[in-house]
């Protein structure tokens, strides 16, 4: 009988751990299949959830009209009129576009962050931080410019 609860109990903990590593994404491509598609520096940072350094993207400071859209799977991310200079050295927005990123928790440099990811494609972006634009969110997304690909409002 003892047996047996144990059984249960970890079948339970198993197909707990099983869901929780299963996100299944609409748009969905082997490592290989990435690669041919990415540059180097967009697989690095997109599929191994790399950093670009700062004040390298040419989106840095584009403050034009328009949308930005993961380098990926072209799902449209963030609004221009939300973009704004954080003087950290990457693109930041007070806000995504509702329902294409997702809020993830990674631990990598030992404490957890909220990691944001394309909700289509499973795609690393950045992080959030609670240091945003007081007046709006109070949130920046700070997003590597690599990740994201900028389409001017014609
Ligand atoms: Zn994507």
């Amino acid at each position: 009988m003892k047996k047996y609860f144990l059984f249960i109990i970890m079948a339970i903990l198993f197909s707990e751990v099983s869901i929780a590593q299963k996100k299944e994404y609409r748009v969905s491509k082997s490592n290989k299949e990435w690669q041919k598609l990415l540059t180097p520096k967009q697989y690095y940072i997109l599929r191994e959830a790399g950093t670009e350094r700062p004040f390298t993207s040419p989106l840095n400071k584009n403050y034009e009209k328009g949308v930005y859209v993961c380098a990926a799977c072209k799902t449209p991310l963030y609004k221009s009129e939300h973009k704004y200079d954080s003087h950290s050295g990457w693109p930041s927005f007070d806000r995504e576009i509702k329902g294409n990123v997702e809020n993830d928790v990674d631990y990598k440099i030992g404490y957890a962050r909220t990691e944001l990811k394309c909700n289509t494609c499973g795609g690393h972006l950045g992080h959030s931080f609670r240091d945003g634009p007081k007046k709006t969110t109070g949130i920046r997304h700070c997003i590597n410019g690599a990740a994201l690909e900028f389409i001017r409002k014609q």
